[in-house]
This record gives C-alpha cells, sequence and structure tokens, in this order.
C-alpha cells in the first residue's frame, strides 16, 4: 500500500505522519515512512542541489527533471521494494508535487511534467493521497512561528507563487478525486490527525 501526502507550506504534513506512524505502528503494521525529494543517498543529493543552492540559477525544466530523477531513485530502490514486502508506505510529497509546483506553479504545465514523470514511474501511482488543505496565509504562519526546515528555498517564493501552490492542488483534487483525499489542515492537530488517520484505516480495510 503506498500512500503519499501532500500540500504546500506549514500544513502540517510531517508531524502529523509523525504520529500517524506511530500509531500504525502500535496496531503492528509494518511502514516505512520516507519523503521526496529524498528517501536514498542518490536522491539526498539531488535534494541538496534542489533545496539548498540558492545562489545556482536554475532553468526550470532542469529543476523538473531532477526531481523526476530523483523520484525514479526513490521509488526503485526504497517505495516499491517495501510494498513488495507488505509493508504501508508513507511517502511526505510525490509525484502531485512536481505536477502543481514545477507545473502549475512555475509555469512548465502540468500535462508536461506529467510527461517526464510518466517515464520516471512508469504506472506507479501512489494507492492513496491526502493532501493537506491550508490557505497560504495560515501555512506560512506556521512556518514562521514554529516550524524548524533543513532547506532555504522557501524565502525566495512571493505570496503570489504559494496562491499557485494552492490552485494547482485545488486544480489536481477535482480531476483525481479518486485517488486524493481533502484533509481540513487548518483544524487543530487532533482533528487533523484523527480525520488523517480515519481515511488511512478505512483504506486499509477496503
Ligand atoms: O514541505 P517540505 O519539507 O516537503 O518542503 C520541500 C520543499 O521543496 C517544498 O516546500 C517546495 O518548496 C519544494 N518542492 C518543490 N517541488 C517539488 C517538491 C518540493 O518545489 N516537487
Ligand atoms: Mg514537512
Amino acid at each position: 500500500l503506498f500512500i503519499s501526502v501532500e500540500g504546500g507550506e506549514g500544513a502540517g504534513k510531517t508531524t502529523v505522519v509523525d504520529k500517524i506512524e506511530s500509531t500504525l505502528k502500535e496496531r503492528k503494521y509494518t511502514v516505512l515512512r520516507t519523503r521526496e525529494p529524498g528517501g536514498v543517498e542518490l536522491a539526498e543529493q539531488i535534494r541538496n542541489l534542489l533545496l539548498h543552492t540558492e545562489q545556482i540559477d536554475m532553468d526550470d525544466r532542469t529543476e523538473a527533471l531532477l526531481y523526476a530523477a530523483a523520484r525514479r531513485e526513490h521509488l526503485v530502490k526504497k517505495v516499491l521494494p517495501a510494498m513488495e514486502s507488505g509493508a504501508i508506505v508513507l511517502c511526505d510529497r510525490f509525484i502531485d508535487s512536481s505536477l502543481v509546483y514545477q507545473g502549475y506553479a512555475r509555469g512548465i504545465g502540468m500535462e508536461e511534467v506529467w510527461k517526464i514523470n510518466q517515464f520516471a514511474v512508469e504506472g506507479h501511482l501512489p494507492d492513496l493521497t491526502l493532501y493537506f488543505d491550508v490557505s497560504p496565509e495560515v501555512g506560512l504562519a506556521r512556518v514562521k512561528k514554529d516550524q524548524v526546515r533543513d532547506w532555504n528555498r522557501l524565502d525566495q517564493e512571493t505570496m503570489n507563487f504559494h496562491k499557485k501552490v494552492e490552485k494547482g492542488y485545488k486544480l489536481l483534487v477535482e480531476s483525481e478525486q479518486e485517488r486524493i483525499k481533502v484533509i481540513q489542515a487548518e483544524r487543530s492537530f487532533e482533528e487533523v490527525y484523527h480525520q488523517a488517520l480515519t481515511i488511512i484505516e478505512d483504506f486499509i480495510k477496503g
């Protein structure tokens, strides 16, 4: 079972998924917790290029290709083997982040970004995706207040960019209602956690 978690800045994905991971483990599920970009050595190195190099000017399509390359390496080396061994894979971001950030917000076009990602993932999409819905205003206020990050690209983006990210996710949610479920992530941690856990457990039980 492959579950991805998506959302804009400060949506609370990481904190909520931390708790879901421990709950599922307490209930004796085998869980692989991972994230994009990264998750395996080569992809972590690509992550460094993408998120820690504000001084290097990068073409938008080059950026999209690097994300897709990191995605493939992580998928093939980590996600697919874990799924084969019966684990529940909980992945912080996957293909939808590229469609939204590179495709919609940077303006390459979702269809164009979809093409290179089809090449990268060869049909392997998440079984379930949770979209953490938070307005950029609330999300950015959270990031300022209390979130610690291992990257610094955020400072370079404008509010307009974050609004495009939100719009891009809304478009995807519309077109992929079967796979993508919306979490009302502006609510309290406990409420968000329970909504997300319920959706996952219902999905596991079928
Ligand atoms: O929120 P998280 O810690 O996953 O942040 C990673 C950051 O990397 C995003 O906020 C975004 O700025 C960037 N990113 C991106 N395109 C992707 C994935 C991540 O621009 N496909
Ligand atoms: Mg996070």
